[in-house]
């Protein structure tokens, strides 16, 4: 039976356990996936914890964390932004399935932040991704931030965004059930880490 961890810092070591696996060439679900389809997961889902990542193809969250199905709820969205929907969807996930941490995370070689530094004129409603990378750009010291940088302060900022626009998300995190975390996800190494967090502000 699959590990069920009892508080937010379990369910994010849980999480990186599994990417640990998967660096290291041990993944272990592929095996178990198709029979736990069958048995257990078609009527309800038990995510430990939920992901906040890009929609690159080379970031398939399940797969690098080692997780099978049911067990990490992952929105996605190129450039990895807490937008409208995607906060609901993550209050779903916290409020109704109970995930004990949310990892926002971010990686290498984004090109959604590449075009959102450069913001050349895009066809059709593409350029609507820029908006909510514009706080880290002018974070990250304008047009010439240095892409990595702005992917890092963008992540610290989704982190923020997530609790100060969210109810569901901050109460549990104020009684100590939920944490939201900053990660960074190597596209060249396959290697999630942790990224150092921002202080809160005050009030
Ligand atoms: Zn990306």
């Amino acid at each position: 039976m699959e590990a069920v961890p009892d508080t937010p810092d379990d369910a994010i070591a849980l999480a990186l356990a599994g990417n640990r696996r998967f660096v290291e060439g041990q993944s272990t679900v592929y095996h178990q996936d198709m029979d736990l389809l069958h048995a257990q997961t078609a009527d309800h889902q038990h995510p430990f914890v939920a992901i906040l990542a890009c929609a690159d193809s080379r970031v398939p969250v399940g797969l690098v964390l080692d997780e099978h199905i049911g067990r990490v709820f992952v929105t996605r969205i190129a450039g990895n932004t807490a937008s409208t929907e995607v906060i609901a969807s993550l209050e779903y996930a916290v409020a109704i399935l109970g995930v004990k941490a949310i990892i926002v995370m971010g990686h290498t070689n984004c090109g959604a932040i590449k075009a959102a530094i450069r913001n050349d004129e895009v066809p059709g409603q593409i350029s609507a991704l820029f908006a909510g990378i514009l706080p880290a750009i002018s974070l990250a010291g304008g047009d010439d931030a240095d892409p990595g940088e702005v992917t890092r302060q963008h992540v610290l900022n989704q982190v923020g965004v997530l609790t100060h626009a969210s109810t569901v998300i901050d109460s549990r995190v104020k009684d100590g059930s939920l944490k939201v975390v900053p990660a960074l996800y190597d596209v060249a190494s396959g290697v999630v880490a942790l990224l150092p967090e921002r202080a809160p502000r005050a009030g």
